[in-house]
């Protein structure tokens, strides 16, 4: 039986030495510095943010890191340890958006995208750059590679070209953050042709080390919830499945779609309109209706109001002051168990690898797992004790086995800071 594979973070300090020397061997010249963000990881609160609700991530020690130099012409070159051989060159001035003649191919168009978006945000006639990316946050495992690639070129972006719009990350501008994070939403829609919702990019621009964010989806407003698991003697063990997950196979638009036309029926803006006690009248009328996806509405609906209900409740317990052990913490276990049973049962977004990992982390002592991130795929979270992590990853693993599906990988998710500069 072979030991469950934890996927280290780099630390700072090697982040910043591999990206400054992929920089230095690629470009033959010294960055001007080393930007890095992190991908990010939802306690609670899933497939609420386009409906206006609330979530609740941290961001991950795992971290994108790039080591940027400013140009004086409006030419970008990128390079990353996957396509050393190959150095990505493009122009800011014909760069445009998927589908477009300008077209930017994959990873190039999370990086390029944020300058293009920031020029049609009035930051005008921005400067090229050349930039070398050493990423290690897993790539497509639902913990927002993605967005870590958009905000830290938006780190780096501010700073070389003065936009005054991050701070540090010791003292970060949020209100300038917050523009940042709606630069990035659109890199990755319009850019990158994926359409996410702005939960990702919050998290890496604007958590709080120690703490969860509790983000409102309806106006980007923030707040920071205590989240200190070492110093409760507890831990965050996130399973990477390794399951395809793909959100662009039509399935997370179809769910989006589906919110929608409940939220038109029900005659509010979006879902978060519904107060949990207005659910069960709000489920009748869905029933009530004559369209064939009468029942998909009702269990969509149900799936998102007691969401946002459960992220709450997390929320104010979190902030009760009081230690996150006995009867507390088996109440927030038992609303993390509670948001997989609704994903798996009423969004039917879970897949076998997520529901076993899930199943098995209970079943070795988790105080509460449940899928994250957006589903069909990618991570689970299990709240465990500190020195209980490799047992449960252990169990996982074996319980993976048994079923013949791929060996999964593990993280500590340890609540780490937002994006800034590291050198
Ligand atoms: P997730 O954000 O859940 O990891 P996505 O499909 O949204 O998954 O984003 C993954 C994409 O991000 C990859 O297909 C690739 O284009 C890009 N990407 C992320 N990390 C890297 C990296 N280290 N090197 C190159 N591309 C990367
Ligand atoms: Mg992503």
């Amino acid at each position: 039986n072979d030991a469950p594979v934890f996927a280290p973070a780099l630390s700072p300090k090697e982040g910043a030495e591999a990206a400054t020397a992929l920089f230095r061997e690629v470009f033959e010249a010294e960055p001007d510095g080393v930007w890095y963000a992190p991908g990010r990881v939802n306690i609670i609160g899933e497939h609420t943010d386009y409906n206006g609700g609330l979530a609740l991530p941290i961001a991950l020690p795992h971290r994108a890191h790039l080591a940027l130099r400013r140009r004086k012409d409006r030419v970008v070159r990128l390079v990353s340890p996957q396509t050393r051989e190959k150095v990505d060159v493009m122009d800011l001035d014909t760069i445009g958006p998927k589908g477009t003649p300008g077209e930017v191919a994959h990873w190039a168009s999370y990086i390029a995208g944020v300058a293009w978006s920031l020029e049609r945000d009035g930051f005008e006639n921005l400067p090229g750059f050349d930039a070398a990316l050493v990423s290690c946050v897993p790539l497509g495992g639902g913990l927002s590679s993605s967005a870590a690639l958009e905000c830290s070129a938006a780190v780096a972006i501010d700073e070389v070209a003065h936009l005054g719009l991050a701070g540090t990350a010791q003292e970060p501008d949020d209100a300038g953050r917050a523009r940042l994070v709606a630069n990035c939403v659109r890199t990755e829609n319009e850019m990158a042709g994926a359409p996410t919702g702005g939960m990702d990019q919050s998290a890496s621009l604007r958590c709080r080390e120690g703490h969860a964010l509790e983000l409102d989806c309806r106006d980007g407003s923030v707040t920071h919830v205590p989240f200190d698991l070492a110093a409760e003697g507890l831990a965050l063990l996130v399973i990477d499945t390794k399951a395809k997950h793909s959100l662009d196979d039509g399935q997370y638009g179809a769910r989006r779609a589906a919110c929608e036309r409940a939220a038109e029926i029900l005659g509010v803006e979006l879902l978060a309109d519904i107060a949990i006690e207005d659910l069960p009248g709000a489920l009748d009328r869905l029933s009530a209706t004559d369209g064939d996806d009468a029942d998909e509405l009702v269990k969509r609906t149900r799936h998102v109001v007691t969401e946002i209900d459960r992220t709450r409740r997390l929320v104010a317990l979190l902030q009760d002051g009081r230690p996150l052990r006995g009867e507390k913490l088996a109440e927030a276990g038992r609303l993390m168990d509670a948001s997989h049973e609704s994903l798996r049962m009423d969004y039917e977004c879970t897949c076998p690898e997520l529901d076993v990992a899930v199943e098995a982390a209970r079943a070795a002592g988790a105080h509460g797992a449940r899928m994250t991130g957006g589903g069909f795929g990618g991570s689970a979270i299990a709240l465990v004790d500190a020195d209980a992590g490799h047992d449960v990853a252990r169990a996982v693993a074996d319980a993976y086995r048994r079923e013949g599906f791929n060996p999964p990988a593990f993280l500590d998710a340890v609540p780490a800071a937002p994006a800034g500069r590291l050198a």
